[in-house]
């Protein structure tokens, strides 16, 4: 090991690890045994500003192995509500904080390991992540960020050399992610919990300057910073339902006060519409379905004002009235942003009573057709200018969908487009490609069973680009062949 730490040419400049003792665990990663750097993002490494480091030393610091230059590595303590019940310590159990960077455009971002081993948080679990999970993640997240969904990054996969006990061994492996922040409504619950008021006052502080800094000007910046995450919630899971993601695990310690989608874990794209698909293995009641994302983002919030309320008011009852309104609030603001993507994705441009109705009816009728939710869109425009209806093929039976057609075509109508115009709104907001889990569990057990990470490459390829029709790249745009059967994620692996 050289005595000399690795520099990755950025200069860290630690917030969290500076203006939050008490907030964490000074600790490190586990030395990997053979790290091997099996995929750099090098668009977001060079926003970054990381430069001049060999694969070697990537995969050194980006295993957990070596501490780079100016990271000052911890975990984060926080609590959570996972599935509505409460757990008063959690805590990155598996990652590690190495430290934050300002990117090129300015905007502070945490470097983050997952997978690096033990920290004092991690109870009865070994710290560590395998491959399959970490290239999940990668291509999850990464997807995500090619619709233009707010999300943590992926910037580095390594794979460590070491075998990793779940059902059986498989290979262990490291991502490091990139986020704006890793504070959660879970990380405010934990000094809520603790009783520690001064702390939870100096962690709000901490997270207005970080993400919200226009509230340190207004009178109320704690309720302000309630409402800040709420809107912020309500474009995300918005624009989750628009793509048909279904996050699987909302719990409280999942729910950044960044706004980004984080926690790749149990998630997935639907092919099929089903307004209550679920593919999480745990989530046997359904509580984090996919039409019920809106409600349980909201519910989560509620958890974070909980906490903030000492800050609000000195009169109990008025800060939880205030903090009442500003959570009740979420259903119209998320309304807003669903119409407003409904209406793009159908393309219509204006605003006329009866749109919200309309483009629930579209919903209704999908329910139960086996619809694959994404080709519906794409097809509603390519039929547009083909003048043609082989939308309807895609329903077992397109009866209820007719009616909705019809009165679709009466509403486009009372548009200004031209034909074509239309068409290509939608194409831009419609994307042809989202991570289909088929897809996603090839390119996992290519890497997984034979080190071959050409299905993986060529699946992040294509998802980078997903609103536009690519030569050649039908395949990544069907839907799970019905040989794939019904598709089940799990937690923590
Ligand atoms: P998650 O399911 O990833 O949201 O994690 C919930 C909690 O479990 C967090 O405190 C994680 O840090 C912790 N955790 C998940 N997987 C592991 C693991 N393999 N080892 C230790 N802690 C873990
Ligand atoms: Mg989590």
């Amino acid at each position: 090991m050289s005595s000399t730490k690795i520099d990755l040419g950025v200069s860290f400049d630690n917030s969290y690890a500076n203006e939050l003792k008490g907030f964490y665990v000074s600790c490190h990663g586990d030395k990997a045994p053979t790290p091997v750097l099996v995929k750099l993002n090098q668009a977001l490494a060079e926003e970054l500003g990381i430069s001049n480091s060999s694969a070697e030393q990537l995969a050194d610091v980006f295993s957990g192995s070596e501490a780079p230059q100016g990271s000052a590595p911890l975990a984060q303590v926080y609590a959570g509500h996972q599935f509505g019940g409460f757990s008063p310590q959690l805590g990155d159990g598996r990652a590690l904080l190495l430290g934050e960077v300002v990117d090129k455009s300015g905007q502070r971002q945490d470097i983050q390991l997952k997978g690096s081993g033990r920290t004092q948080f991690s109870r009865g679990g070994d710290g560590k992540a395998v491959l399959g999970a970490i290239l999940r993640e990668y291509i999850l997240c990464e997807a995500m960020h090619a619709l233009g969904i707010a999300t943590t990054r992926a910037l580095a996969v390594v794979t460590t050399g070491e075998p990793i006990y779940r059902t059986r061994y498989l290979p262990g492996a490291v991502l490091t992610r990139v986020a704006a922040s890793h504070l959660r409504v879970g990380t405010f619950q934990y000094f809520a919990a603790q009783g520690e008021e001064d702390k939870l006052k100096q962690l709000a502080e901490y997270a207005i300057e970080r993400h919200y800094p226009e509230l340190k000007q207004t009178e109320q910046p704690y309720l302000g910073l309630i409402c800040a995450v709420r809107d912020k919630q309500a474009e995300l899971v918005a624009k989750w339902m628009l793509v048909g993601f279904v996050h699987g695990v909302m719990n409280t310690d999942n729910m950044t006060i960044s706004g980004e989608t984080i926690d790749y874990g149990p998630c997935a794209f639907m092919d099929n519409y089903d307004a209550s698909a679920l593919f999480s293995s745990i989530d046997q009641d359904g509580r984090y379905a996919y039409s019920n994302q809106p409600a349980m983002a909201q519910w989560d919030l509620a958890r974070l004002a909980e906490t903030l309320l000492p800050f609000i008011s000195e009169d109990a009852d008025d800060a939880i009235a205030q903090a009442t309104e500003a959570i009740k609030a979420f259903w119209d603001i998320f309304k807003c942003h669903w119409l407003e993507g409904m209406r793009a994705k159908l393309g219509m441009t204006l605003e006329l009573d009866g749109d919200y109705e309309l483009c629930q009816q579209l919903l209704e009728s999908m329910q139960g057709q086996a619809v694959d939710f994404t080709q519906l869109f794409r097809q509603l425009a390519v039929d547009l200018v083909t003048d043609s209806n082989d939308v309807e093929s895609l329903f077992t039976d397109s009866k209820l969908f007719m009616q909705w057609q019809a009165q679709w075509q009466a509403r486009l109508e009372k548009e200004p487009l031209s034909t074509a115009e239309r068409a290509s709104l939608m194409d831009a907001v419609n994307p042809v490609y989202i991570p289909r889990n088929h897809l996603v569990e090839a390119a996992i057990e290519a890497a997984e069973e034979r080190s071959d990470y050409q299905p993986f490459e060529a699946l992040i390829s294509v998802l980078a680009n997903p609103y536009t029709l690519q030569t050649d790249k039908e395949e990544f745009s069907l839907s799970a062949p019905a040989s794939f059967g019904k598709f089940t994620t799990y937690c923590g692996t």
